[in-house]
């Protein structure tokens, strides 16, 4: 084991504050439900009870550790040398990284004594395992969603209904994402004695971004193990993409007192131009969203600018505010991969490795890539956040089946 101690016991501070970033800007009937929030996760978080429980629940049903897998094919037909390995988080239970802190959110509502869990969703994915978290603990959810984003992800809307959760439509304003934190939130107010609020990232106010980063950071310490036991070594570089930072917080935090460089991959869309893309460290500039101080795609008011990305789940206007004080230390490097650059990881992935990986993982595998080009050896470790099973239909009504994206891969070429 690393020693991570030491960073992990600085950041952040009593207030939630990573450097600048962070805290917690919240309306003064917010105040009590999130300071009882921290203090029981301060206390759980230590408790052999807690740990243990969230230990046997990751072994027996969620099926961790996810293995390392070296991408042989990929890294052959890269031809540098450079080695690619992936962290398989798509074959977590649910298909991605996000049920690791549902499950450490609703394990901490069990043992605060709630019994309903609440949250907003935008394309669905946190909503699915909030509400696979909730069956599973036998606690009510409820998620507030856009009337706009239940037509678009009916798929997902389904599932949280199979699993037990009522689906909150949300009828007013743009009627996306931003309305259902609002809406979340007043529903949260109404209760917040027998609920509580889930946070899908390392987002929002003190304590979620410390609390997601603990529950996700078993990602990055299976990744550590595995990979010394696999090459001998620490890897040379560890990759992630960043929509609000959650699976690469949990993936860099363990290798953060290593001899180890961090790159985010932030998702670069269309353009560089504003409403073209949600690359928050490249564009962005200090202030507040959802309760927290970060780097924020914002306009001249502060307020947040429209983002966008063919990856829903990293199309967010800020990013974690951990993230933001690891880029100003420059401890993390943040840069960018385009719409087209995670189309051609996404079928290079498929054609190459026999994985069908999701857009947003497509991009940090994009990332790699262009890294792995410019070594002559080494190895990088790359998060494979998940599978993509929900972006099937997408991609291929909209890009068909990969001939177009693979004309640099000629010996992928049918
Ligand atoms: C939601 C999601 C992300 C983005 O969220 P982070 O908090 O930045 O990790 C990335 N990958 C997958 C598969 C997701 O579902």
């Amino acid at each position: 084991m690393g020693n991570y101690a030491t960073y992990m016991k600085q950041f952040p501070n009593d207030e939630g504050f990573f450097g600048a970033y962070g805290g917690s800007f919240i309306p003064p009937q917010l105040e009590e439900p999130f300071k009882e929030i921290t203090e029981a996760y301060l206390r759980i978080s230590r408790s052999h009870d807690f740990i243990s429980e969230l230990r046997r629940i990751r072994k027996h049903y969620q099926g961790r550790p996810t293995p390392t897998y070296h991408a042989k094919r990929i890294s052959d037909l890269v031809g540098t040398g450079c080695q690619i390995y992936l962290k398989r988080e798509d074959l977590n239970h649910t298909g991605a990284h996000k049920l690791n802190h549902c499950m450490g959110e609703a394990l901490l509502a069990k043992f605060m004594g709630k019994k309903k869990l609440i949250a907003e969703t935008g394309a669905g994915q946190h909503g699915v395992a909030l509400a696979t978290a909730a069956a599973y603990f036998g606690l009510e959810c409820e998620i507030h969603m856009g009337e706009v984003d239940i037509a678009k992800e009916a798929p997902n809307v389904t599932r949280m209904k199979l699993l037990g959760c009522k689906v909150v439509p949300v009828t007013h304003g743009l009627k996306t994402l931003k309305e259902a934190v609002d809406s979340a939130f007043e529903a949260y107010l109404e209760d917040p004695v027998n609920s509580i609020y889930c946070i899908g990232s390392v987002v929002g106010p003190h304590p979620f971004p410390v609390m997601v980063r603990d529950f996700q950071f078993a990602v990055g310490a299976e990744a550590r193990d595995q990979i010394v036991e696999m090459t001998g070594d620490l890897p040379d570089t560890v990759m992630a993409c960043v929509g609000g930072g959650s699976n690469a917080m949990g993936m860099f935090a363990p290798f953060i007192d290593d001899p180890v460089e961090l790159i985010g991959v932030e998702p670069g869309g269309r353009s560089g131009e504003i409403g073209d893309h949600a690359a928050t460290m490249s564009y962005g500039s200090e202030g507040i969203i959802h309760g927290f101080k970060c780097y924020l795609l914002q306009n001249q008011a502060g307020e947040p600018a429209p983002v966008y990305s063919i990856a829903s789940g990293l199309d967010y206007p800020g990013v974690g505010p951990e993230h933001s004080y690891l880029h100003d230390i420059e401890r993390v490097k943040y840069t960018t991969a385009d719409d087209a650059a995670c189309l051609e990881s996404f079928y290079l992935l498929c054609r190459a490795e026999g994985i069908i990986p999701a857009l947003e993982s497509a991009h940090a595998v994009a990332g790699a890539i262009r890294e792995a080009k410019e070594r002559d050896r080494g190895t990088i470790l790359v998060n494979l956040s998940g599978r993509g099973d929900k972006d099937l239909d997408f991609v291929t009504e909209n890009y068909g089946f990969g001939d177009e994206y693979l004309q640099d891969w000629p010996s992928l070429l049918g």
